[in-house]
């Protein structure tokens, strides 16, 4: 069986940029799940159409199923055109955890994400890699910070993007996110019994790569 590192946690935890630094080191292959929601999300966007309206609802479920979305590298392509820093944006984020929430939706992607599962390995970020997705995971992670923090990193990230961000919107977003994510009946966000908590609040990326290899091998 292929080996899947699966790294959950909420949004702005790091994952994203954990999870490729571990597959880089391992030369496992990386998923980057919640890309492939925000696509939905620009898609659905482009489309006028709005999660909030029941009557777009078929619409979306249809959309999961035939979405166009490639990566190349760092790029992420819809319909072939780079769509890479629009799926950034705070309002595709929030959209995608709209969508999120439809059961419909998320089937719709299952299938999807499993096919980045390919020799030698692949290590996948998102909300329910170790519980949905890749059950089977060697290793669990839930990977997470303080609330804080995590509105600190993003606006660093935003301002070196030369945008402007403010603390206060970032931070209210991500806690009604993280709250979405939680409560939401499908893939609810949290660790699951057979994962290993990791809290990076406090320490830095390197340590948190190489704390997660080291649990890999071990
Ligand atoms: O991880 P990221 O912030 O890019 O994900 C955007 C949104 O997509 C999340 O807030 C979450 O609601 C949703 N998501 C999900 N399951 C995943 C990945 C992302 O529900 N595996």
């Amino acid at each position: 069986m292929i080996p899947v590192i699966a790294i959950d946690g909420p949004t702005a935890s790091g994952k994203g940029t954990v999870a490729s630094l571990v597959a880089g080191r391992l030369g496992f292959h990386y998923l980057d799940s919640g890309a492939i929601y925000r696509v939905l999300a620009v898609a659905a966007a482009r489309a006028g159409i709005t999660p909030s309206c029941a009557a777009d609802l078929p619409s979306l479920i249809q959309m999961s199923w035939s979405l166009p979305v490639a990566f190349q590298g760092e790029r992420v392509l819809l319909s072939g055109v780079d769509v890479s820093s629009e799926i950034r944006t705070e309002q595709a984020g929030l959209m995608a955890s709209q969508l999120a929430v439809v059961p419909e939706i998320r089937a719709g992607l299952l299938q999807r994400q499993r096919d980045f599962r390919q020799a030698p390995g692949l290590v996948a970020d998102g909300r329910d890699m170790g519980s949905v997705v890749f059950a089977d995971a060697k290793l669990k992670i839930f990977l997470t910070a303080s609330a804080k923090v995590r509105a600190e990193r993003r606006v660093k990230q935003i301002e070196g993007r030369g945008q402007q961000a403010s603390f206060q919107a970032i931070y209210d977003d991500l806690v009604a996110r993280d709250e979405r994510d939680m409560q939401r009946a499908v893939a609810p966000l949290k660790p699951y019994p057979d994962s290993r908590v990791l809290d990076c609040s406090d320490i830095g990326v390197e340590q948190v790569v190489n704390t997660i290899i080291d649990w890999y091998l071990n």
